[in-house]
């Protein structure tokens, strides 16, 4: 805490904001793989879903060929923080 902030008077209210909001983007470029990342796949036919780096040769579910299946998402893979101590 500073004096001086007390002593000037200046509101906290005047803080603009930093956090814009911004519009909704992929986290990923299309056309950049993710390093160790994974990609969904969705079957087009019965609608499966599986993540993994190629389809699946032929869907478990409804025998659809691999072909069937469209990319469906990116899963990005970020590296595990272990959990802050607890200060209680
Ligand atoms: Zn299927």
């Amino acid at each position: 805490m500073t004096e001086g902030w007390l002593l000037g008077g200046k509101p906290d209210e005047q803080i603009p904001e930093r956090r814009k909001p911004r519009p909704q983007q992929p986290a990923v470029e299309t056309n950049a793989e993710p390093a160790g990342g994974e990609i969904v796949w969705r079957c087009v036919v019965c609608g499966y879903l599986c993540a993994r780096k190629e389809p699946p040769a032929v869907c478990p579910i409804c025998k659809a060929k691999k072909d069937r299946f469209e990319e469906f998402g990116k899963i990005l893979v970020t590296e595990k923080k272990p959990d802050p101590p607890k200060a209680t």
